[in-house]
């Protein structure tokens, strides 16, 4: 097993720490350094395989400031505060490029939605505005604009490279003095009688603590059953294509198509698009040792997507496609992550299933979780993502029904 800490090889056998923070992907990562700056005591960071090998290292990295809900846009304007202003005074890399974004609508009565969309940025602090199909045009040249009636434009938007992204968080958690321990895997977490997490047991020694972090993304469910809590998400499988070259792309704004439910993201000279099917393929088990690699890439899953996107960006037909990556991620019924601490397992908190946006808010979720593991709660109003918000034994048919409604929904207005 290796640390990153320096002299530190091994785990002793009486390992102890103030804060275990499960999972090295962007989310656990984020916690992990935000932890550190609140210099809240001992940080520990336990990856069972390489930092940024979980759905972080698959991920499209597409960063929205916007969102419907306040909570959620807080967190998606401190991760831009992470990536363009935090980071670099570290002295790290962010892996942000800033490009703008557009989303895009048909239906002249969702251009108030937008509009309050855009006030609640205002209210967070993010610029965007109103525009009309001319301006659409100027913005995005290869964008067929038949039957838009305008939409939002975002400046500040933009794409996330989450190897750089991860290895810096590390870098800047390492320097203020988390220790992060890969190839290293959680097997057993012990609560005493009250239910008080008491230690972490992993396949290197025990480390005893009275707070752990979960941060293991499709695998939170597994994790928590070992403190007897039932997860209430699904998690599904998720496309995205990538094209040819095309010339001119580069530096285009991202498009978000309301009625199609389709993204668009340039990518250096191509086009990476998705979007999220009617008849979502659903992960029951996810392999303990998938690192690294794809679900089956799925062209026929894909396959719905490619219409209406030959159609709205004639130049992806022209171009082709270079490649399909398929991965799992994590849906809750109501469209929101699942944070903060267990009413029922004290000193159990989640920081998991971020509804296929775990990149765009995890400086602000790993933030938020930050303090709510310091000083029992976060800085903002963030009920509509805590853990507790579903009954401890909910139904789970009942839950597997909204969350396929949640992943089939994803591009309404309401759930952004
Ligand atoms: C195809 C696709 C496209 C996406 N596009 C976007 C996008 O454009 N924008 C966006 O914001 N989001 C996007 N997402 C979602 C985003 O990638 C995820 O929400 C985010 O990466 C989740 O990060 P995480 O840290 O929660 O999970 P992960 O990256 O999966 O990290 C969890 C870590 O926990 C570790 N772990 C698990 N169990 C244990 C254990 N027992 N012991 C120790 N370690 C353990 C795992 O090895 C893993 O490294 C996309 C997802 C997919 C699949």
């Amino acid at each position: 097993m290796q640390s990153t800490n320096q002299n530190k090889n091994v785990l002793r056998s009486q390992e102890s720490a103030d804060v275990v923070v499960i999972g090295g992907g962007v989310i656990g990562c984020s916690t992990a350094y935000h932890l550190a700056k609140l210099e809240i005591g001992k940080v520990v960071l336990v990856e069972k395989e390489k930092i940024g090998s979980g759905t972080t290292g698959i991920t499209g990295g597409i960063l929205q400031n916007l969102s419907n809900s306040y909570a959620r846009t807080m967190m998606q304007v401190q991760t831009v505060d992470l990536l363009t202003n935090i980071l670099p005074s570290e002295g790290v890399e962010s892996g942000f490029t800033e490009t703008g974004a557009i989303f895009v609508t048909r239906k002249s009565s969702e251009l108030n939605a937008l509009e309050k969309m855009s006030s609640i940025g205002t209210a967070c602090g993010v610029t965007s505005h109103l525009v009309s199909v001319e301006e659409i045009s100027q913005l995005h040249p290869h964008l067929n604009t038949k039957g838009l009636v305008g939409g939002v434009y975002i400046p500040r938007d933009g794409s996330i490279d989450p190897g750089i992204l991860c290895s810096s968080l590390k870098k800047a958690a390492t320097k203020h003095g988390v220790e992060i321990y890969e190839q290293c895997l959680i097997k057993n977490i012990k609560t005493s009688r009250s239910g008080q997490v008491e230690s972490v047991e992993t396949d290197k020694g025990i480390i005893k603590t009275n707070k752990v972090v979960n941060c293991s993304g499709i695998w939170a469910s597994d994790i928590a059953e070992k403190v007897g809590l039932k997860l209430p998400n699904v998690t599904y499988k998720r496309c995205y294509a990538v094209t040819k070259e095309i010339p001119g792309i580069e530096n285009t704004p991202h498009i978000f198509d309301l009625q199609c439910g389709r993204y668009y993201k340039n990518q250096g000279s191509t086009l990476l698009f998705g979007g999220h099917e009617k008849n979502p393929i659903e992960i029951k088990k996810v392999p303990e040792n998938f690192a690294f690699s794809f679900t089956n890439s799925d062209w026929l899953q894909f396959e719905p997507h490619v219409k209406s996107a030959f159609e709205l960006l004639p130049c992806i037909k022209k171009a082709g496609f270079e490649s399909i990556t398929c991965g799992p991620d994590s849906f809750t019924p109501d469209g929101y992550p699942l944070m903060g601490e267990s009413t029922d397992v004290k000193g159990f908190f989640n920081g998991t299933s971020f509804n296929g946006g775990g990149m765009m808010m995890s400086g602000g979720a790993g933030r938020q979780l930050a303090h709510w593991v310091a000083y029992g709660r976060p800085e903002f109003d963030m009920s509509t993502c805590d853990i507790n918000r579903f009954p401890r034994n909910h139904d789970v048919e009942k839950v597997k029904r909204s969350c396929h409604k949640t992943f089939t929904t994803k591009y309404e207005l309401k759930h952004f």
